[in-house]
């Protein structure tokens, strides 16, 4: 079953929302503000795989709800919701661990597209393959656990960043074009646009590089992609 957690205090655009997903046979619990969405993914003992995210909501905003949530859960996949182009500037630099976003207003099959892409993800990290471990430089990646480790601490990456890590790490030294990463880490969906693998390489340097803002392992291959340099 898959089950999704939707947060929208707009109640047309809400029941839209669960009218679609039911349809295209998600379970959907709908809740209008961030508390009731909280409470609810408690009272579920967090049973859901994805979480649909309005960013303006009453009370608490979608920012913090996600927060909290990924605070409880490191593989639940959150999709924001967002209404305005000004909104787009501030959730590309505090995606704060989500793992897409999706602009109002948008199409059923869109947000369809978007949520099954997002649910795909979540379940093949529940279904981990066998176990591999990766060793680069000070790195070393786990595809079983999906983690990555640092000398040996480990570092909290979301599961779209993780598979980035994997990807440039499969392929280290060689130059990965964006457009590769995003079919790889987001399937080939005509709706994801490019700039989204450079939000989370942004994010990933902040967590891996020892001076993110002259990264030494995630090299940028200018007006081509990224590359891994151990
Ligand atoms: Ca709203």
């Amino acid at each position: 079953m898959k089950r999704i957690l939707v947060v929208e205090d707009e109640e047309a655009i809400r029941s839209f929302e669960v009218i679609n997903l039911q349809r295209n046979g998600y379970m959907v619990v709908d809740v209008p503000d961030g508390e009731k969405a909280l409470a609810a993914y408690d009272q579920a003992d967090g049973d859901f795989d994805v979480v649909l995210l309005d960013i303006t909501l009453p009370g608490i905003d979608g920012f913090e709800v996600c927060k909290q949530l990924r605070a409880r859960s490191a593989t639940l996949g959150i999709i924001f919701l967002t209404a305005k182009t000004q909104e787009m500037d501030k959730v590309a630099g505090l995606m704060m661990g989500a793992d897409d976003y999706v602009t109002k207003p948008f199409s059923p099959s869109e947000l369809v597209a978007r949520v099954d892409a997002v649910y795909r993800r979540v379940r093949l990290a529940a279904a981990s393959p066998q176990k591999t471990v990766i060793e680069s430089g000070p790195f070393v990646l786990n595809t079983k656990s999906r983690t990555l480790q640092k000398n040996g601490k480990s570092i909290d990456l979301t599961q779209v960043e993780y598979q980035i890590v994997e990807l440039l790490m499969h392929n280290h030294g060689d130059a990965m074009e964006r457009t590769k990463i995003l079919s790889a880490v987001w399937g080939t969906d005509v709706y994801t646009d490019a700039k989204i693998v450079d939000v989370n390489i942004r994010r990933l340097r902040v967590k891996i590089e020892d001076e993110p803002s002259n990264p030494a392992y995630i090299q940028t291959v200018w007006g081509y992609g990224y590359k891994w340099c151990p």
